[in-house]
């Protein structure tokens, strides 16, 4: 089912690596360490290790870490972890600030060549100087005329501490005639009175991206640097600053961010959800960090297939989340065993079974033979779920009632209901009473069921965790738009025991297309089919004694289970 080529027989890729067809490709993921990754940056990850890997390149996991306002040690574990999880392991982790003196050096080199000032102006100047909101003329301030070696002393000024933040930053001296923005002597370097999780307090100055990004690109020699499409008026400046500087030039070139409507992404709203409990943390199954999406048990290999059938273009995508819900579905449908799991049971006593327990062989998956098969205890009593009794039976049911036949999945005998008994203060059914009905031989329905000794677990259906489509546009904003009922807990819930048991053994399934190489290890490796119920994976909440099932995905769209 998982083929990391895929995605680039088609779309803009070929015609970027047309534009350079070099070997060795080099590329990298450059996040910044200041939060966890999201379904968004999975496009980014596929398609910067992918590409390298489809033409026998590499791909460096750089860390872009120039910002120590922003930055924690927590991401840069968990960013590594996700990429792993994805299945793509970096040729080399690199940091930005391992090259903290080698940009220092280059930004004297273009101090020295004329092109870099050291200017004192505040963000009203700035503006000004730039047409102002009017589209005015623009024109360049007076600290544009000084002369290299007075710039070189106000930069060393800036790095041994005589300016406070906002009082002194380094611009590169571009072309303010452009008409790109990204021209118009943009900033190289700021002071940050703040101590850097690698360099400590070595450095007060630190320096941008528009300086840093380009030129990292360059000492890592990557070949081609793909980003995404924001930073199409940056290629302008990128490639002046290595042009400028005469170092190696990457290709720069872009694609479309991958958005999904229906969801939040932005650190700063997850973090609002987490911190009023509206979520069990940042790795909630109802959420779209790749932490969360894991943990909620999709594998990494739909995840990667769901990029690919996106396609890479330069235009931006804006997802539904039942479409990545629709390629989970059939992703696991030929990956995963299938398993009997009642999630509201009731016991129904088969009043002339046998009182030993009979062993059915069951297979894991009918589409996959390869998967094998287990033994599940047939017993006197079994339980089947609740919805599907019903106290008065009608012509358009086909489910277990008084009189009526119904099949048990892959039991010899349907069976048929004689009498139930019900708590008299909840109204509930406590116990069905039923009989084998040996004349008929093949019933229209078969349900599912679970015998006696199985074991008792706690499953979690999630649904959207907002109500609408666009959470954002709700009045007061998305906090007003969260779905009560998108955690549902049955607390007792049952699974064949033998086979949940294989399946834990068994994990990562390794008969499962694609799946063995990628996700090892992990609760939420475990993956299965409930049939007739859901898609499930263990939760990582999860104990010996203890076990707590996520729904994946539904069976299918809108199914409502
Ligand atoms: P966010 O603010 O959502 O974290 P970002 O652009 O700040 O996004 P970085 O952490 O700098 O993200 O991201 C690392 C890489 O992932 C960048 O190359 C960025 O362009 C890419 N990326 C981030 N979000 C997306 C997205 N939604 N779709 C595709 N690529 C993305
Ligand atoms: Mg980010
Ligand atoms: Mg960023």
């Amino acid at each position: 089912a998982l083929d990391p080529n895929a995605m680039f027989k088609v779309g803009f890729l070929d015609d970027v690596y047309k534009e350079r067809p070099v070997a060795p490709v080099v590329t990298r993921f450059p996040p910044e360490p200041n939060g966890f990754l999201h379904i968004g940056h999975s496009k980014a990850i596929a398609i910067n290790f992918g590409f390298a890997r489809h033409h026998g390149g590499k791909c460096y996991l750089r860390y872009d870490d120039t910002n120590p306002e922003a930055e924690d040690e927590i991401y840069f574990t968990a960013i590594l972890d996700m990429v792993r999880w994805l299945g793509f392991e970096p040729v080399e982790i690199t940091y930005s600030s391992d090259n903290f003196q080698k940009l220092y050096d280059l930004a004297e080199q273009l101090i020295n060549k004329g092109k870099a000032y050291v200017c004192h102006c505040n963000d009203d100047e700035i503006k000004a100087q730039r047409g102002g909101e009017n589209h005015g003329p623009r024109f360049r301030c007076a600290h544009a005329d000084q002369t290299p070696d007075k710039n070189l002393e106000e930069f060393r000024g800036m790095r041994d501490g005589k300016y406070k933040p906002r009082e002194a930053f380094l611009r590169m001296k571009q072309d303010i005639t452009d008409g790109n923005p990204q021209m118009w002597d943009l900033a190289a370097y700021r002071v940050l009175e703040k101590p850097h999780h690698r360099t400590g307090s070595a450095w007060r100055i630190y320096p941008t991206y528009d300086f840093t990004h380009c030129l990292c690109d360059s000492f890592e020699g990557i070949t081609h640097s793909l980003c995404t499409t924001e930073f199409i008026q940056s290629r302008v400046s990128y490639e002046w600053l290595n042009r400028e500087l005469g170092v190696y030039e990457p290709m720069q070139r872009e694609y479309g961010r991958l958005s999904i409507q229906g969801t939040v992404l932005s650190k700063r709203k997850i973090l609002k959800l987490v911190t009023e409990k509206h979520v069990r943390g940042w790795d909630d199954p109802r959420l779209y960090t790749l932490i969360g999406i894991k943990r909620r048990g999709v594998p990494p290999g739909a995840i990667l297939e769901f990029v690919n059938e996106l396609g890479v273009t330069t235009a931006p995508s804006i997802i539904q989340l039942k479409r990545f819900d629709q390629t989970i579905r059939r992703y696991l449908e030929l990956t995963v065993p299938r398993l009997l799991l009642v999630l509201d049971p009731i016991p129904v006593v088969i009043e002339d079974a046998d009182e030993t327990a009979l062993e059915i062989d069951m297979p894991f998956s009918p589409k996959v033979p390869t998967m094998g098969s287990r033994k599940v205890r047939f017993t006197k009593t079994v339980y089947i779920d609740r919805s599907d009794f019903r106290e008065v039976d009608s012509k358009d049911y086909f489910r277990l009632a008084p009189n009526k036949t119904v099949g048990l999945y892959q039991v010899a005998y349907p069976i048929k209901a004689t009498s139930f008994t019900k708590d008299d203060s909840t109204g509930l059914v406590t116990e069905i009473r039923a009989v084998f009905d040996k004349e008929t031989k093949k019933a229209k329905t078969y349900i599912h069921w679970v015998g006696e000794g199985s074991r008792a677990c706690e499953v979690r259906i999630h649904n959207s965790l907002f109500k609408s489509e666009k959470p954002d546009d709700a009045e007061g904003g998305f906090l007003n738009d969260l779905n009560p009922e998108s955690e549902v807990v049955f607390p007792s819930a049952m699974i064949e025991k033998e086979g949940f048991d294989e399946v834990r053994r068994r994990a990562p399934w390794p008969e499962a297309a694609g799946e063995s190489a990628l996700g090892k290890g992990g609760p939420e490796s475990v993956r299965f089919q409930g049939m007739r119920v859901a898609y499930f994976a263990m939760d990582s909440d999860s104990t010996d004694d203890k076990i707590i099932l996520n729904r994946i995905v539904s069976l299918k769209e809108d199914s409502g289970k």
